[in-house]
């Protein structure tokens, strides 16, 4: 079986191809530098991502604040940081870089000022 993905390291964005048989890599191909190699291999094992989104605010000019976490957060953690975040209302003034919350030890980190 042949998965296909699209680096995501980068802007040049290469179209790796890893071909697996019976549960194992056969072999990795596409990728144009060894760190394209290792993000594939942890999209395989345990894919993360830096979830990005807004916040409402209040108290400021501003309906809404942009947020991100601090660190890539494991995608099945995801659905649950998620629904954290839609509980939370922030209040002004917020500065960019500024904590605002914190999921199971990740930092929501506010991308603005508000
Ligand atoms: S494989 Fe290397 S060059 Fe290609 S998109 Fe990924 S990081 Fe960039």
């Amino acid at each position: 079986m042949i998965y296909r993905f699209t680096c995501i390291i980068c802007p040049l964005g290469c179209s790796i191809e890893v071909e697996m048989e019976g549960g194992k890599i056969k072999e990795i191909r596409g990728h144009t530098c060894p760190r394209g190699e290792e993000w594939v291999l942890e999209e395989l094992r345990a894919p993360k991502r830096i979830v990005m989104t807004v916040l409402p605010v209040e108290n400021s000019y501003l309906p809404v604040v942009s947020v991100k976490t601090s660190q890539p957060v494991p995608r099945e953690k995801i659905p649950a940081l998620m629904r954290y975040l839609s509980n939370i209302k922030l209040r002004a003034p917020i500065t960019m870089g500024q904590v605002v919350a914190e999921f199971e030890g990740i930092e929501i980190v506010a991308t603005r000022n508000a």
